[in-house]
């Protein structure tokens, strides 16, 4: 037999990590490594941070899992809280952002159902999107390397480009549902909705009764500066998927909508056994009081205009960058067309103890832990500096 117990769908690197401290992880050899990667936009309060690591022990001890027969004090209460947060009424909690987004597209169908116009099932969605890995969320994608050999997919979507609200546009006809839009993309290269775009889906919701589907699950929770990254745009979704920081690293999810969107969703149209259990529900509450508590938005955003700026200041002494692009501390830095950003990612990691995240248009995603001070930032600027001096010498070699 030659296939691994671990089915061989990730290509994974040489880092093998057993222990977390703050913003490093440290290997089976001992090595360190300084964790701008924060698994993939997750771990915002760092490795081993004190109050989330005793919000799980405490609750662990105390109650971990019940199901959905039951009532849910801890869960009303972390709802109560997002609802007050955000644009949303009412909050369906998963385990994962996929779940999150196809409680997203649920929602949305069932509104349309709810209305009488069922036939209002087609999602508009873009590319380069990601929204997860599900039958459902990769029907969302025109990506092949994620779609080939699992045809047929789900029904009833279009995608059409990024940021061209004309394309968009044209793209509705009589059986559309809405729009599923990352406010920022991640996977596909670190790119904001631009304000007209957003501002203009919005506007043709609104004027021909779809729905604004906002997925937040990697640009959310405080990634870009704001709460959730469409407070910068001076709008507000129908529905939004949520997950990655929501947990800082424990497997948790969530899609908020309001109470008119959320109109189809009565008793048995959705579930999920472990969704919102004791523990993630304690988990989701700790880590809300690090990101809401005093000062801790006001940090991400002094300390990511000190990271981009130091960034920014790389790109005319190495010839390899092109531009830094994104919101907050999600940030990418877009290398030139004849260097591959994979072997960027893989040189900065093995030679220079720096994690970071390869995206698509050839973007290097630097997705600090949301708690980075300013030491973090020079010993990132130092090691890509250094990076890319030494990347470059080998190429010239
Ligand atoms: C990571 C991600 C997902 C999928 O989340 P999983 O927890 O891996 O299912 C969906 N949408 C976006 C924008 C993501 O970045």
């Amino acid at each position: 037999m030659s296939i691994t117990p671990l089915m061989p769908v990730y290509p994974r690197c040489d880092v093998r990590p057993v222990r977390g401290e703050g913003c490093y992880l440290i290997g089976e050899r001992g090595e360190r490594y300084l964790d701008f990667a924060s698994g993939i936009a997750v771990n915002l309060l760092g490795h081993g941070h004190p109050k989330l690591v005793k919000a799980i022990a405490d609750q662990a001890a105390r109650l971990m899992h019940t199901s959905n027969l039951y009532g849910m004090p801890l869960g009303e209460k972390f709802a109560q809280r997002l609802v007050d947060t955000t644009f949303a009424d009412t909050v369906f909690f998963t385990n994962s952002g996929a779940e999150a987004v196809e409680c997203a597209i649920k929602t949305a169908r069932r509104y349309h159902y709810a209305n009488g116009q069922a036939h209002r099932h087609k999602i508009i969605s873009f590319d380069n999107a990601f929204h997860g890995r599900t039958l459902g969320t990769i029907s969302a994608t025109s990506q092949p390397k994620m779609r080939d050999g699992f045809e047929p997919l789900l029904p009833g979507f279009t995608v059409v480009p990024f940021n061209d609200l004309e394309a968009a546009t044209a793209a509705v006809d009589d059986n559309t549902a809405g729009f599923l839009v990352e406010t920022v993309q991640g996977e596909g290269g670190v790119t904001p909705a631009t304000q007209e775009f957003l501002s203009g889906l919005r506007k043709l919701c609104d004027e021909q009764g779809m729905l604004l589907i906002l997925d937040e699950v990697q640009c959310g929770y405080a990634r870009t500066g704001t709460f959730f990254a469409y407070e910068q745009y001076g709008l507000t979704p129908d529905i939004m998927a949520v997950a990655k920081g929501i947990g800082a690293g424990f497997p948790l999810g969530a899609c908020l909508a309001t109470e008119e969107a959320a109109k189809g969703m009565v008793f048995g149209t959705h579930g999920s056994t472990y969704g919102g259990n004791p523990l993630a529900m304690a988990v989701g509450m700790a880590v809300l009081d690090e990101v809401l508590g005093d000062g801790f938005l006001d940090h991400v955003n002094s300390i990511g205009a000190r990271l981009r700026s130091a960034l920014e200041q790389l790109i005319p002494n190495h010839d390899m960058f092109e531009d830094v692009r994104g919101l907050g501390l999600m940030l990418g830095v877009k290398l030139k067309d004849d260097v591959d950003s994979r072997s960027f990612v893989a040189h900065l990691r093995d030679d220079h103890g720096l994690l970071t995240v390869g995206a698509g248009q050839n973007v290097v995603r630097i997705l600090p832990p949301l708690v980075i001070d300013e030491s973090h930032v020079a010993e990132c600027i130092e090691k890509l500096s250094a990076g890319a001096r030494s990347f470059a010498e080998a190429a010239a070699a």
